[in-house]
């Protein structure tokens, strides 16, 4: 299954959870803040993913 992920910059609130838990997918801009750098990440960062969208204090991952 592939997985598609976006992030809501405008609510982000340049906690850097994301970027902690899955740094391979998640990158913060010159404001910090959230930048999907892997929109189609590979299975082996699913995981990471999910709890990287769960752990986000403004749910502002969103996964497909
Ligand atoms: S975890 Fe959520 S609020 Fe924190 S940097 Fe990532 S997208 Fe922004």
């Amino acid at each position: 299954m592939a997985m598609q992920v976006s992030a809501t910059k405008e609510t982000c609130a340049v906690s850097s959870m994301c970027v902690y838990r899955a740094p391979a997918v998640f990158d913060q801009d010159e404001d910090g803040t959230v930048e999907v750098i892997d929109p189609n990440p590979p299975a082996e960062l699913h995981e990471a993913v999910r709890s990287a969208a769960r752990g986000c204090p403004t749910r502002s991952i969103h996964v497909e």
